[in-house]
């Protein structure tokens, strides 16, 4: 068919320019320098924009029947629709990423001080982690919110008010009901959360207190704890590590379930360095062809989980079929952090952690933090609410910012304020990907899900029994359908259950009750 062939050529455009857009992001964030990230997006832009790409897609509408290229077409109507609603729509496009682009380096750039000396943030994880001096920890960790001000004072209102702006004028009540909808999620996910989090506070924060009391000597877990309290449990994670290494381990790793990195274009940044972006990143710059990974470790066990974590989005990547390049565009975030937390999970697992340690005590080291990260776990949804509640609130300055802060802690965890200004601002993705926190919480329940639907299948007790089956079953089940149907439909395939966090709180509880 003439036309369909047509949506591959327009869909093969914009990948083009997506991957040069990718490129330009990378050098920024490693960097600092920008090579044209704006000229680059504006390209899509137009791209978007152009006209007969619109009528093309629209007119395959009433003659596409087959339910793959159906989806396709879906996607591609996705994509394009926003920019054909009006010339003020995209100009207001064009701006939210400026500003965007431009908060991003004023976040990528900023490093904090504690007691005047600048500080990287492997060191301040270190501190965080190993120091048992609390008032310590406290300072360093208060340390974050510097970068509050300069976010504010660059515009971070401007881009939260411009984003509202954009979702109503596309006809949605709010920007989030906005992006949940533009993620094919139901704009009510999240509503009854709440509740489900009341439900299970009390076992969480009992359970988190009975940790810390031999730890901190406090049954109160304050911020600067957490991590703390976690290597505690398991000083494995604090051990120094050789990290001019770090490859040979987590090459062995992916090994075991069938996946050769070493076949994988993949580019490893790994050191802290000025300028450079102080988070993880994968950027997919080309989905099958080119994966690069920017990270900030120094020499510690811990550090795995981001270079895991990250690996595991470069492993999808190389693992998807790059010619589907419609169907690539149609893959969930939350398919995405599910695979690369599946894979950041086996830092704390015997075929990961054995490569370091043989001491008898570490297999219960491990068992005894993975039932504190559980009693965590749900502490995810404090980032969550108050992403969305920058939205929904009313802000003019960095103390309404603040206060919504305080508000959303003291309702969902009734907390009360640990300082004078909180830490929030240091969480790029505030900035960068709105409304895209959900992705992980959802991703972990979605590895739950995978390992229990395998171990049913196969009737096993553990995955490590068949890990080969268990990276076909990924590969086959998840990856290879993940484009093809919006992502609640694929969870009930593969499951046979609707999407729902109930899934995950009936599993916590059964974990913490043990
Ligand atoms: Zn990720």
């Amino acid at each position: 068919m003439k036309s369909a062939e047509s949506l591959e050529t327009i869909a093969l455009e914009l990948k083009n320019l997506s991957t040069e857009y990718s490129r330009r992001s990378w050098a920024r964030y490693t960097t600092g320098l920008d090579f044209g990230v704006n000229e680059a997006y504006e390209k899509i832009v137009d791209l978007l924009k152009n006209k007969s790409h619109w009528d093309t897609i629209q007119n395959l509408a009433g003659i596409v029947s087959d339910p793959a290229e159906a989806r396709k077409l879906q996607i591609m109507e996705n994509t394009f629709k926003p920019f054909h609603l009006s010339d003020g729509l995209n100009k207001l496009a064009l701006d939210i990423q400026q500003l965007t682009s431009k908060l991003s380096s004023v976040l990528n750039s900023h490093r904090c001080s504690v007691n005047g000396k600048q500080i990287t943030s492997p060191d301040m994880e270190k501190i965080l982690s190993s120091s048992p001096d609390r008032e310590f920890r406290k300072a360093v960790f208060l340390s974050r919110s510097q970068v509050s001000r300069p976010l504010v004072d660059t515009g971070f209102l401007d881009l939260v008010a411009m984003r509202k702006e954009y979702a109503l004028k596309t006809g949605a009540s709010d920007f989030v009901r906005y992006s949940l909808k533009e993620q094919e999620l139901n704009p009510e996910m999240c509503t009854p959360w709440r509740d489900e989090l009341k439900l299970i506070l009390p076992l969480m924060q009992q359970t988190r207190s009975d940790f810390a009391g031999g730890i901190t000597g406090s049954e109160h877990v304050m911020p600067w704890d957490e991590t703390f309290i976690a290597s505690s449990i398991a000083p494995e994670l604090n051990s120094s590590v050789d990290m001019a290494g770090f490859l040979s381990p987590i090459d062995a790793l992916f090994e075991r379930f069938g996946f050769d990195i070493s076949t994988m274009n993949i580019t490893y940044d790994v050191f802290p360095r000025k300028n450079k972006s102080e988070w993880g990143y994968n950027f997919t710059i080309e989905m099958g062809t080119d994966s690069r990974i920017l990270a900030n470790v120094r020499d510690r066990f811990s550090d795995f989980g981001v270079l895991l974590h990250e690996t595991g989005h470069a492993v999808h990547s190389f693992a998807s079929n790059p010619g589907q390049i419609i169907l690539n565009r149609g893959i969930s975030g939350i398919v995405s952090e599910g695979i690369a937390n599946l894979f950041g999970s086996f830092r704390t697992r015997k075929v990961f952690y054995s490569q370091f340690f043989q001491s008898d005590d570490t297999p219960g080291n491990f068992k005894k933090l993975n039932k504190w990260s559980r009693a965590c776990q749900l502490r995810a949804l404090g980032r969550i609410f108050f992403d969305q509640a920058l939205y929904t609130a009313e802000l003019k300055s960095l103390d309404d910012i603040n206060e919504l802060y305080w508000n959303n802690t003291r309702d969902l965890f009734q907390e009360e304020p640990y300082a004078d200004q909180p830490v929030w601002a240091n969480t790029i993705h505030y900035t960068t990907h709105p409304i895209y926190l959900h992705n992980y919480l959802l991703g972990d329940l979605t590895c739950d899900m995978l390992e229990d639907v395998f171990l049913r299948k196969e009737s096993l007790t553990d995955m490590m029994q068949k890990p080969e089956a268990f990276g076909s079953f990924v590969k086959e089940e998840v990856i290879d359908a993940s484009g093809r149907y919006p992502f609640p439909e694929l969870f009930k395939r593969i499951s046979g259950e609707d999407l729902s966090l109930s899934f995950l709180t009936s599993r916590i509880i059964r974990e913490l009750q043990n």
